[in-house]
């Protein structure tokens, strides 16, 4: 049987394409661009999502955790792949094998590494750089230092340097500057030890955006490509990308009901009718990644606002109605309807978060429509 599904988020892949090429066209010339598609894609389905942005002019990719880049190596993906987190040193001939890129920045691990080798392919490596994230990478030219011997005894391909901006969303860019500052030292420390055509990156979407300087040989975009602006509103403002929206989430009216004024809805009894009013359910719930703490907002009906009343449950929720609509009846929590809209920009803030973790809140069982 062909399940229809009450609750479901569409995935706009020729919107992230859009978006990848919107991006791509504000670049200098010859850098590269790497769609960063880790946690699944920003919830949007890795393998989908990284297929989309290669359609577009995405030249390589960057991941998270090896795992996510296997699946995409298993989905015929042959890009250059990153993964912008560590792996475990007995792990780096699964990574040779499949010609995972892994970042390196301790010594210990190199070493520790090169004892689990067995692969006679060399793992290719980017060497990060900690220049003010307080993340991961290296801080000092004595680390580097105590890295080189082991990075040059064979079985590694150097592939590239980068690091990670800390502030590349705010108006002020005074420590940007001085991230870019120590990353060009740091760099130098390379060319200094015979490294040649090592692809240096560290702009995300808010440095690639607002700036050309930021570019460099790459850029490593996640959030722009799924329509997310991460840049303060002034700068925004000022470089003006157009970005489209790429997830939108749907759930349809399964029961509908008359209740009287001063009736309750839902545990605790946390909403009370004032007048004699239309309630419907919806099957989505926390479960479903519909945070608790969005009880207050509305849910797009037949492009009207209907609010959430009672606390969200696991599975379900009740929202008011303006007038009775029948069971079936689509309901909308992140999208457009009409002339309304419901944005991860209003979830978000409604929880104190970013559009991103709304994102990643949609929970595993909530099943991904591609358009
Ligand atoms: N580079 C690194 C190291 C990251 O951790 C991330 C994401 O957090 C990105 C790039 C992509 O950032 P954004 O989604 O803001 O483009």
């Amino acid at each position: 049987v062909e399940l229809s599904y009450q609750t479901w988020a569409e995935i706009h892949l020729d919107r992230i394409e859009r978006n990848v090429r919107t991006i791509r066209s504000r670049l200098p010339a010859g850098c590269k661009m790497m769609a960063v598609v880790k946690a699944d894609g920003y919830g949007h389905g890795a393998v989908q999502a990284a297929a989309a942005a290669i359609r577009a002019g995405a030249d390589e990719l960057a991941v998270s955790r090896l795992d996510e880049a296997v699946r995409l190596r298993q989905n015929g993906i042959d890009v250059p792949i990153l993964t912008l987190g560590p792996i475990a040193p007995r792990e780096a001939d699964i990574a040779a094998e499949h010609q995972i890129a892994v970042p390196v920045f301790q010594a210990e691990w190199l070493r520790d590494m090169r004892e689990s080798r067995t692969s006679p392919k060399p793992l290719p490596v980017h060497i990060k750089m900690d220049t003010g994230m307080g993340r991961i990478g290296i801080r000092t030219k004595r680390e580097f230092e105590e890295m080189l011997p082991l990075l040059a005894a064979g079985g590694i391909d150097v592939k590239g340097v980068y690091t990670h901006l800390a502030t590349a969303n705010q108006a002020d860019t005074g420590y940007c500057e001085k991230q870019l500052a120590r990353f060009a030292e740091m760099r130098g420390w390379l060319d200094e030890a015979g490294f040649r055509d090592v692809t240096a990156h560290c702009a995300n979407s808010a440095a690639a955006l607002r700036d050309p300087v930021y570019a460099m040989d790459m850029v490593r975009v996640g959030a722009s490509i799924f329509g997310i602006h991460t840049c303060d509103e002034e700068v925004r403002g000022r470089h003006g990308v157009p970005l489209l929206p790429t997830l939108s989430l749907h759930t349809t009216i399964i029961h509908v009901k008359r209740v009287a004024a001063g009736e309750c809805i839902g545990y605790d009894r946390s909403y009370t009718a004032q007048d004699d009013e239309w309630i419907a359910t919806v099957p989505l719930g926390y479960g479903d990644g519909c945070f608790r703490g969005y009880a207050g907002l509305e849910l797009l009906v037949d492009g009207e606002r209907a609010p959430i009343v009672g606390n969200i449950c696991m599975d379900q929720l009740m929202i008011r109605l303006p007038r009775h609509y029948p069971v079936g009846t689509k309901a909308t929590l992140i999208g457009r309807q009409r002339d309304e809209a419901v944005t991860l920009d209003d979830l978000a803030r409604h929880i104190g978060t970013i559009p991103q973790q709304v994102l990643l809140m949609i929970a595993a069982r909530v099943p991904r429509v591609y358009l």
